[in-house]
């Protein structure tokens, strides 16, 4: 039988997968109302604390008064506007690349680029534990398409060897459900020494990494002949909404003639480009920001550690805590739930299966207080876990 729905959502459910939206009544920030209840929220990637930050909700509001709401078309036709330009030369500054393009979210930043990039005959390499939009783009480019082991070098350059046509290596900077950094200085040598081009997808490192916030790339000092294809979003740190693919003059005209989603879609409204202006701004000159929030991820490491917690290799604000099972994963969430904190459990196929855990994401707007309210939840609740029957109690 056809289209037989409800087995569908039935055998999900079974299998602890099904996922609900919590609701959000309130803007961002550490203290949140959801579903009718008070939180002290570590699962959102408002890493600088800017999404609500009083400067950039001024600077959207006037824009909106200067250049009203909608975008109006695409940005070939008649919706590239001033506030749009003005915000690509202000991230070509930032990232030292010669040239940015603007686009409405990571997701159509990510599949312009691949599929602009290579299709028949060429070759995509990814990490295996690349962001979906990294994956997918590389499947729907046509290129021939291969994984390589996590972060590893040596997988790579084997991959090299048999790749054919023009060939692009995809990483995410820092991985969305790890938090790890990638090995750039290492995937970028291997890259050049194969004439193959890198692309970093910088989503989390963008804000949290680098010297003045300009993430992975200046972390490890690495320009455009490392990194050609370097893409950022403006919807975690930056605490706006969109993307930037930032690269060559002769890169952004290619996806500009060519990237499909970066055509056929309106422009983000310029207000949203304004905010994102006044974002830019504070995320680099206000390194404090930085500074707290290394201050917060150094503590919650050496807090979880005194638990006994299986953290992961990460020196991000992405701080997740291996559980294991899919149910183990929503038990704890469960339980800091009833405490009064919000932590969201991951689970399979976000991530590999037998890999759930708890993504604890900090914020600059994370006082230590709460982040020792958060400690001594996880220090209440970890034994009761170890112990299923208890835990279910509890
Ligand atoms: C969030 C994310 C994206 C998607 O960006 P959106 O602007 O939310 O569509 C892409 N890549 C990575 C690594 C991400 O974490």
């Amino acid at each position: 039988m056809a289209f037989d729905l409800a087995t569908r959502l039935a055998e999900r459910r079974a299998a602890h997968l099904f996922r609900q939206r919590p609701l959000l009544e309130g803007p961002q920030g550490p203290e949140v109302r959801v579903d009718g209840q008070s939180l002290l929220a570590f699962c959102s990637n408002d890493y600088l604390g800017l999404a609500n930050h009083p400067e950039v909700i001024a600077a959207l509001r006037a824009g909106a008064e200067k250049w009203g709401v909608g975008g109006g078309a695409s940005h070939l036709v008649i919706g590239h506007s001033t506030p749009h330009h003005e915000l690509e030369e202000t991230l070509a500054e930032f990232t030292g690349r010669p040239r940015a393009l603007l686009f409405s979210t990571g997701y159509m930043a990510n599949l312009a680029a691949v599929t602009a990039l290579v299709g028949q005959g060429d070759t995509v390499l990814e990490d295996r534990l690349n962001h979906a939009s990294l994956l997918d783009a590389g499947l729907l480019s046509g290129a021939r398409f291969s994984r390589y082991l996590h972060n590893d070098a040596a997988s790579l350059a084997n991959r090299l060897e048999k790749a054919t046509g023009n060939t692009l290596v995809v990483t995410d900077g820092v991985f969305s459900m790890d938090g790890d950094l990638a090995d750039l200085p290492a995937l970028c040598a291997e890259a050049r020494r194969n004439k193959a081009w890198m692309m970093v997808d910088d989503a989390h490192g963008f804000g949290p990494l680098g010297a003045t916030g300009g993430g992975i790339v200046e972390h490890f000092g690495l320009g455009l002949d490392d990194v050609p294809v370097l893409v950022g979003t403006l919807g975690k740190a930056f605490g706006t909404a969109g993307a930037f693919v930032a690269g060559s003059e002769e890169l952004i005209e290619t996806l500009i003639q060519f990237a499909r989603p970066y055509i056929y879609t309106t422009s983000q409204p310029p207000a949203v480009a304004c905010a994102t202006l006044k974002s830019l701004e504070l995320l680099q000159s206000e390194g404090w920001r930085r500074d707290h929030l290394n201050t917060l991820i150094a503590r919650f490491r050496q807090g979880a550690a005194e638990i006994g917690l299986t953290l992961m290799d990460s020196p991000t604000p992405i701080q997740p805590i291996l559980v294991g099972d899919s149910e183990r994963a929503m038990q704890l969430s469960a339980m800091l739930k009833a405490r009064g904190l919000l932590v969201g459990a991951i689970r399979p196929p976000t991530v590999p299966a037998g890999s759930g855990r708890l993504r604890v994401t900090l914020s600059a707007a994370h006082s230590e207080a709460q982040l020792e309210r958060l400690l001594q939840a996880l220090a209440e609740c970890w034994p009761l876990l170890a112990n299923p029957e208890e835990g279910a109690d509890a």
